[in-house]
């Protein structure tokens, strides 16, 4: 059953209005996205930076207003208070998201008291002491404040607020890019055992494909706004179909040297704000001809599972 249910999602900013303040030029950052998380799933969102992964994030959450589309929860419910509680987020730089002037209970706190979720302070301390344990810190840094902590501390602390209003699903925005090798494999493991203890679904966000493909059932990838591929994590990881999934995959580092990479592209992302005609990806693309410098791929499904927006991807391998 889905727990979010996602449908032709679009975000643009205007990055210029006339003198009436009318839009001139608008930047899409996420176009026609469309995606489905089901209950106790981890589903992933990889592609290069700038590609619209955080942006899709945010408006899923309500943080920026869509553009166009719809987004409903399992109860049916459309983004706003009550969404909000069932799906929160957890963000990238642990350094910036955690008010240097709070205490860790005030921070902790915080959804607790919005949503009225605790009788009194007792309750409120007890919930507080139980949430730092999940995340496997000792109750006494409930007094301290964020500066006191390492990174992976004050990312533990994210995960504890993000878990205060019993969400159904989180939205882990590169949750460990800012975050040491080791560090990230602690949590990363946490947050594997969160996810089972409390049945929670995960939207897990990052440029690490390796890490992506680790904690996702299903996968997609994301090119200038687009998803262009979306499947199981495996069999995205192990035989993508689109050239862009490829050429990701082909620069994920491998330890052995009999290792071929199948597919090298070069060249640069093209600019937002001057999107190439056709497919998008088509000037990076070694598969391009005529008909991709004209129609737009439609993001269709090739296979059991398995979605793509190419005109040339078939349901196996190249
Ligand atoms: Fe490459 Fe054409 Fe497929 Fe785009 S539609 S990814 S240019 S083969």
């Amino acid at each position: 059953m889905n727990l979010i249910e996602a449908k032709h999602i679009s975000k643009q900013f205007v990055v210029q209005r006339d003198w009436l303040g009318r839009p001139k030029k608008t930047l899409t950052a996420v176009d026609d996205l469309s995606l489905t998380i089901g209950q106790g799933e981890t589903v992933g969102l990889v592609g290069e930076s700038g590609c619209g992964k955080s942006t899709f994030a945010r408006t899923l959450l309500g943080l920026y207003a869509k553009t166009g589309g719809s987004i409903r929860d399992i109860a049916d419910r459309a983004v706003g208070r009550d969404y909000r509680r069932h799906v929160q987020m957890i963000f990238q730089d642990p350094y910036a998201s955690l008010d240097p002037r709070m205490t860790v209970e005030d921070i902790i706190s915080e959804p607790l008291r919005n949503y009225h979720l605790c009788a009194d302070d007792r309750q409120r301390r007890q919930r507080v002491a139980s949430l730092l344990e999940q995340v496997d810190m000792r109750p006494e840094a409930a007094q301290r404040y964020p500066h006191e902590f390492s990174g992976g501390q004050r990312q533990r602390i994210g995960i504890a607020r993000a878990l205060a209003v019993d969400p159904e699903c989180v939205f882990c925005d590169e949750p460990i890019s800012a975050l040491d090798v080791s560090v990230q494999v602690q949590i990363v493991n946490m947050m594997q055992r969160l996810q089972q203890e409390r049945g929670l679904s995960y939207l897990f966000i990052a440029h690490d494909l390796a890490m992506v493909h680790h904690m996702s059932r299903r996968m997609g990838v994301m090119y200038l706004g687009r998803l262009v591929e979306l499947g199981p994590g495996d069999a995205v990881f192990h035989d993508p179909l689109h050239p862009y999934t490829q050429m990701l995959i082909a620069s994920v580092p491998r330890p052995d040297p009999h290792y071929r990479r199948r597919t090298i592209v070069c060249g640069e992302v093209p600019s937002p704000l001057d999107l190439p005609k056709g497919c998008v990806f088509h000037p990076r693309c070694p598969y391009a001809d005529e008909v991709c410098r004209i129609d737009v791929p439609h993001f269709r499904q090739v296979a059991d599972d398995r979605f793509v927006a190419c005109h040339h991807a078939r349901g196996g391998r190249r």
